[in-house]
């Protein structure tokens, strides 16, 4: 451990009244929940298909049960609990220091956690949309059916996440670059920041005090005030 950039980090918090955490895959993780895109193999073998290609619009438009058995498979994970990293960022939004989390994963468990503020950029598996009649179900509606759901008025549900080819909500995407502009304080956490938006977003930061805290390097290391290359859970108990 650094014990200076755990200090930093801590002073960095301490002087700050706005904090805005960016999350990604990495946050998931620590709860076990597997970046879907991982062990591209096992899939290819067993679903002849990429994640990646699984994963997007037009394979759930054209092949919607196969769509769905890695839906339930892969991307559900409704026992799963939150982690250090989800706790402690809801103990500073309770302190009134955060303000708002934007985060790239679709499982809930900023929310479980009790947070209140969360800018899901790709949506979340707990809301799913009757494609016909816009009728909001419950993940256990989902989880608890084979093949395809169906709305009781005949349309096909579609979970609320943002599949390849389809555009992010200009919504969340506003909110989440308001709340960057007027952070005091960014911390980055559990992403590699490859995938967009990610990358894009951040440059909207003017503050002082960016922090990253990944396992691994990240392309913005050189543009950040702190980086902490360890995983997120135990960083924020430390400092928290
Ligand atoms: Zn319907």
């Amino acid at each position: 451990m650094d014990n200076n950039k755990y200090e930093s980090l801590k002073q960095y918090i301490s002087d700050s009244n706005y904090i805005v955490f960016f999350g990604g895959a990495g946050v998931s993780t620590e709860s076990g929940i597997p970046d879907f895109r991982s062990a591209d193999g096992i899939y290819m073998q067993k679903y002849k298909y990429s994640p990646e290609q699984i994963v997007s619009r037009s394979f759930f438009m054209s092949n919607t049960a196969a769509y769905y058995e890695f839906h339930r498979a892969r991307l559900l994970h409704i026992d799963a609990a939150p982690n250090a990293a989800h706790i402690k960022l809801a103990e500073l939004e309770k302190a009134g220091k955060l303000k708002a989390v934007i985060t790239q994963n679709i499982d809930g468990l900023h929310q479980k956690a009790g947070s209140v503020k969360v800018l899901e950029l790709h949506g979340s598996v707990y809301r799913n949309l009757c494609m016909e009649c816009g009728l909001d179900y419950d993940v256990k509606i989902i989880s608890g059916s084979e093949g395809i759901p169906y709305c009781k008025c005949g349309g096909i549900i579609k979970p609320d996440i943002v599949l390849f080819e389809e555009a992010l909500d200009n919504e969340v995407i506003n909110e989440s670059l308001m709340h960057i502009k007027n952070a005091d304080m960014l911390i980055i956490g559990g992403t590699s920041l490859g995938v967009y938006p990610a990358a894009g977003l951040i440059n909207y930061y003017r503050g002082n005090k960016l922090v990253l805290i990944n396992k691994s390097a990240t392309p913005f290391d050189e543009q950040a005030n702190l980086v902490i290359n360890d995983s997120i859970g135990k960083v924020l108990s430390e400092v928290v």
